[in-house]
């Protein structure tokens, strides 16, 4: 089961019915609702990556819906240590950003 998760999990019915109803609950992508901007949520993402735990993938609490660019944004966050995102003043917010590390 484990080795299933872990290598096809999205494909099955189960997936896509549990996928189906979080989003009908939670259409809103989650990051850009911390900035107060309203956006379709298309992607149901794991705030932990599930790297084929059950538990971490199949528990809701673990979910968040959010809109492609997110979630791009939020995978290479995880592939490369920082967040690439930058504030109104155009420099980038996450402090451990490389261009943030000599500050
Ligand atoms: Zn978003």
């Amino acid at each position: 089961m484990a080795k299933y998760l872990k290598n096809k999990p999205y494909g099955n019915q189960r997936w896509r019915n549990a996928r189906e109803v979080f989003l009908s609950r939670y259409p809103l992508c989650a990051h850009c609702a911390k900035v107060g901007v309203d956006v379709r949520a298309t992607i149901v993402d794991h705030v932990v990556p599930h790297n084929g735990d059950p538990e971490l993938m199949w528990g809701v609490e673990n979910w968040q819906g959010l809109c492609a660019t997110c979630h791009g944004a939020k995978r290479l966050a995880e592939e490369v240590g920082y967040s690439q995102a930058c504030g109104v003043d155009g420099y980038p917010i996450d402090e451990n950003h490389i261009f943030n590390k000599g500050r």
